[in-house]
């Protein structure tokens, strides 16, 4: 049996006070959300001797990581001057001995790659931007290559004649989501920690202290709550708080297509897709971004307009087979970045949401930051450019 002898209060960087209503550090969480954040999440605080129990009400990472290309690439996505860029760059230093720790844990080898980005250009418009690139990433010492058209060509010999110029960067790479996020739950749940599956959370309480998470087949009782349910987190009423989390679907689209003859090198980036060549043979195209609501059909339109760009820069393309297209809802917020922390408005709920594009890249650093805060009671300064108190009430 618990006691809540004391209020424990910890003071962020911005001066919030925020409170974790019990002593010491939660013994036991519920996650709320099976995707990619949720479960990296999971798997850190059952690291870290939690007791945790995921719930989610459809299998493990089919929100929208299933649909996720696994690009971790944050020079192209994350602009300089943006907290984006910070984060996104330190989540990346973390990943090679995130897939050690999670392949050890799980026993599961998760398809992994640091073979670097080719982002190319096909107007002037578009090399002026990637020569800015290469300037910041000179400015921070990070190996990148600018190059002419005939050394893309030379890098990359499958695109056409439409580059005319180029930038490689090294340092990025790709990593299969959906495997990634199952051996996760693995690696959890051999530290102890439970999945509950099929289970639509409806609404999160307190009573006398704990966190009631109500669900279409009954009531959980926690510590501790962690919102990680990606698009849908602003859909689930929360007692106390008066604001919805703002994360809205942006809808992205993405094609498999069946590769025949050398494939491409690395992940080849242009401004109309970005292309990712798969161990099995499979080139993934990406994605359309989309406001679509909660709309998860892919359509003849997104189809259409993925394997136009491909074809025009990898002329190949036409003669690979269709396997299939997907779909995903990327949780989106007003200034796309995620929202991280604890709630300011109520006592022992903390968000993990809104990664849009980046959730995957992302994954380990918000599952440090998490746990650090609710385990170690260490906020992290990183903390206040991704706090849930950027939207008031949460
Ligand atoms: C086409 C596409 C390409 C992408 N490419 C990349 C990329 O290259 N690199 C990258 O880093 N990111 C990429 N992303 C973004 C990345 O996929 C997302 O940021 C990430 O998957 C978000 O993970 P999540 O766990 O927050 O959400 P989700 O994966 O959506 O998981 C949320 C989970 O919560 C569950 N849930 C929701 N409501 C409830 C409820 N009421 N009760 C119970 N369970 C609930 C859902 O069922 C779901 O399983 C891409 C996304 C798309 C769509």
């Amino acid at each position: 049996m618990r006691t809540y002898a004391e209020v424990a209060e910890y003071t962020c960087d911005a001066g919030r006070a925020l409170s974790w209503d019990f002593m010491g550090r939660p013994s036991d969480i519920i996650v709320v959300g099976a995707g990619i954040v949720g479960c990296a999440v999971a798997y850190e605080l059952a690291c870290r001797g939690a007791s945790v129990e995921i719930v989610d009400e459809r299998p493990v990472g089919m929100g929208a990581t299933q649909a996720s290309a696994g690009v971790l690439a944050p020079y192209i996505e994350a602009r300089e001057g943006s907290p984006l860029l910070d984060l996104t760059v330190r989540s990346l230093g973390l990943f090679d001995h995130f897939m050690e720790r999670v392949s050890a844990d799980s026993g599961v080898t998760v398809p992994y790659h640091r073979t670097g980005t080719l982002d190319i250009a096909t107007t002037d418009d578009e090399l002026r931007a990637l020569r800015t690139t290469a300037e910041v990433l000179a400015r921070r010492d990070v190996p990148a290559l600018l190059l002419d058209a005939q050394a893309v060509r030379a890098e990359e010999p499958q695109l056409g004649d439409v580059a005319i110029g180029g930038l490689l960067i090294g340092s990025h790479g790709f990593v299969a989501a959906g495997e990634l996020t199952r051996a996760l739950v693995i690696a959890a749940r051999r530290r102890g920690a439970q999945l509950i599956e099929q289970s639509r959370v409806r609404r999160i309480s307190r009573l006398h202290g704990d966190m009631i998470v109500h669900t279409d087949r009954g009531s959980l009782t926690s510590n501790a709550v962690v919102l990680a349910a990606g698009s849908w987190s602003g859909k689930i009423a929360i007692d106390g708080v008066s604001a919805t989390v703002p994360v809205r679907p942006v809808r992205g689209q993405l094609l498999y297509l069946g590769w025949t003859g050398t494939p491409l090198r690395r992940v080849t980036w242009s401004g109309r897709c970005y292309l990712v060549p798969w161990d099995d043979g499979t080139l993934l195209v990406g994605a359309t971004v989309e406001e679509a609501g909660f709309d998860e059909r892919t359509t003849v339109a997104g189809v259409s307009e993925l394997l136009e760009a491909v074809c025009g820069i990898v002329p190949h393309a036409r003669d690979a087979g269709f396997r299939s297209a997907r779909v995903g809802l990327r949780p989106a917020t007003a200034d796309d970045l995620p929202v991280i922390g604890p709630s300011t408005a109520i006592p022992n709920l903390m968000y993990a949401t809104g990664h849009y594009r980046n959730g995957v890249l992302l994954a380990p650093l918000t599952a440090q930051l998490v746990a650090d805060a609710m385990l170690d009671n260490r906020i992290d300064p990183q903390l206040d450019s991704v706090s849930p108190a950027r939207f008031g009430g949460l």
